[in-house]
């Protein structure tokens, strides 16, 4: 049994003088296992993983929790309440127009510098000094004199908590979608844990998402002890989950992934090693260049006709596009043909398109795990 301590961290300051808080909920762990943390819904729409998190609690306090585990569901309370007519927009800070999930922190400079001024530091202290350098060094980004957009300090405030952790997960959906995984490539061997279908492998870059800002200081470390002549792990497991589609929840497939990621915490020795396993299925993989968005090549209205998840050949129709200012001339259906051998991931959440609109993401040259 595990007891759960609730708390909340104030994250914005609103120009009426109100405060916007996350709630924060915590397991102390029983033993030293590793530190967990696992966020849900910076995206406003993207609910779901609110329910996994209910869905993680229910389990959790039940288990004997090894490691300390932090959930905080509701992470963009901005976001979650950036409502337009009937839906969620939330995706972006509308005062900047910058995606929620583009405002973390990440300092290139930091891993060469430490490598070179502790070249033969052990590995136990290379983590420890190593993660109060990035700690101090976000703590400096909070209190820089020029200050932080609205985005940058949500980010900030969360990234503090995720930096306390050996593991990173970002809970995430897509906008219509099925189940996908990103993974850096240097935690390959681990996709197969999640019962999720598919998994983009993704590079050591840095584009200011969390899981990114998780795992890039530790990758990079990594790769600056290696131009060294010496070979460290990385320290920090960090994966973005997309559990389906935006505007939908679901706490029955919310008790899936939650079995998923107690899979994963099992084989991480957070909680009692083999008492979740993953579920059998296949797993597609492909390379994050690999992961293709299709374009609109004309405005319209779209009928979607391939299901996720299924191979789909090059040639084969994935959308009808439905133009009915042209009734009666050879344009007004016309298809629009998958460019080569695919998997279709998600699509846009519209029946309407612009030319241009990102109609469909699909893996190319994807292989299985
Ligand atoms: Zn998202």
């Amino acid at each position: 049994m595990s007891q759960i301590l609730t708390s909340s961290q104030v994250v914005a300051h609103m120009a009426n003088g109100q405060e916007m808080s996350v709630p924060i909920y915590q397991i102390k762990g029983s033993a030293n296992g590793p530190k967990v943390y696992i966020q849900a819904n910076m995206h406003g729409a993207e609910v779901q993983g609110n329910a996994v998190i209910y869905q993680l609690l229910e389990q959790l306090k039940q288990l004997d929790c090894y490691g300390d585990i932090t959930l905080v569901p509701l992470a963009n309370p901005i976001g979650t309440n950036q409502k337009s007519g009937e839906f969620t927009l939330g995706r972006f800070d509308p005062i900047t127009g910058t995606n929620w999930n583009r405002g973390y922190h990440f300092n290139p400079s930091l891993p060469a510098e430490f490598a070179a001024q502790y070249p033969d530091l052990e590995q136990g202290e290379i983590v420890a000094r190593f993660r109060q350098l990035i700690i101090s060094d976000l703590d400096a980004r909070l209190s820089n004199p020029y200050g932080l957009n609205t985005a940058q300090h949500l980010c900030a405030n969360l990234q503090r908590m995720a930096f306390e952790a050996d593991i990173v997960l970002d809970l995430h959906t897509g906008p219509i979608s099925s189940r996908h995984l990103y993974c850096p490539e240097y935690a390959k061997e681990r996709a197969v844990l999640f019962d999720i279908p598919h998994t983009m492998f993704i590079p050591s870059d840095f584009d200011g998402a969390l899981d990114e800002a998780a795992f890039c200081p530790w990758w990079q470390l990594q790769l600056a002890y290696q131009a060294q002549g010496r070979e460290i792990d990385v320290a920090i497991d960090a994966f973005t989950l997309e559990l389906g589609s935006q505007e939908w929840l679901c706490l029955e497939e919310a008790k899936k992934d939650c079995h998923s990621v107690l899979s994963y915490l099992s084989h991480q020795k957070v909680i009692e090693p083999g008492l979740f396993s993953p579920s059998k299925m296949t797993r597609y993989a492909c390379y994050l260049n690999d992961y293709r968005a299709l374009y609109a090549p004309k405005s319209g209205l779209v009928e979607y006709l391939v299901p996720f998840g299924e191979e789909v050949k090059a040639g084969q129709p994935l959308a009808r596009i439905l133009r009915m200012d042209r009734y009666g001339h050879d344009d007004a259906v016309e298809l629009v043909y998958a460019p080569a051998d695919c998997i279709p991931i998600l699509h846009f959440a519209s029946a309407s398109v612009n030319q241009g609109t990102e109609l469909y993401k699909v893996f190319t040259n994807y292989f299985t795990l």
